[in-house]
């Protein structure tokens, strides 16, 4: 399975024939889901000569340039001290504005972090899961969390939220129905978020 690398360009296809630079990445649906996961590099908009004086004194991980302002500002809807919430590339059509919230810091799991970063992230999860019904027409949330899965091979802990609505036939794990959200419908996602969380 490819790492993250400087400024990815995969195909938009699933399985078997998905492709990083021209290279294959997946050998079954699961693992190129997985590789598309990690390969959030290639959201990012930055040149290359951008990528690369950034990571070059910053960690590779996406989720840590992002929550450093250094990539994608316009992602991001919510953000407290420690904290900050984007919305998933990847998405199901009926459970539309499925975002992350991940700490500023690089932590890797859940019992790796500090009680008091815990408590400031379920905060604003239960924040996200209240703006959910105004921000995108749900009826409520699934929150969902894991900690070094299977194949998992991004390491910076985050918290599901995802949108649920009456019918949407949710079931986990489903790969088959995400597809990529264009970067601009989860910047709007993003500000509809910041307004519903706004009005709290
Ligand atoms: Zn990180």
């Amino acid at each position: 399975m490819k790492t993250l690398g400087i400024q990815p360009v995969y195909s938009a296809a699933e399985g078997a024939g998905a492709t990083v630079n021209g290279e294959a990445i997946g050998a079954s649906r699961t693992e190129t889901m997985h590789c598309c996961i990690v390969l959030w590099g290639a959201q990012f908009r930055c040149s290359s000569a951008d990528w690369g004086s950034r990571i070059g004194h910053m960690s590779e991980c996406p989720f840590c340039l992002i929550g450093a302002g250094a990539v994608d500002r316009d992602l991001v809807a919510y953000r407290t001290e420690n904290v900050f919430v984007i919305p998933v590339p990847w998405q199901r059509a009926k459970n539309m504005g499925h975002c992350l919230v991940l700490p500023r810091e690089h932590v890797t799991d859940l019992y790796s972090a500090d009680r008091n970063l815990i408590t400031e992230l379920f905060d604003v999860v239960a924040r996200v899961s209240a703006a959910a019904p105004k921000a995108f027409g749900a009826s409520g949330s699934t929150i969902q969390q894991n900690n070094t899965i299977p194949d998992q091979v991004l390491h910076h802990l985050h918290v599901h939220v995802i949108p649920r609505s009456i019918g949407d036939a949710f079931k986990q794990p489903d790969i088959t129905t995400k597809s990529e959200i264009p970067y601009a419908a989860r910047v709007e996602q993003a500000a509809a978020l910041r307004a519903a969380l706004s009005g709290l």
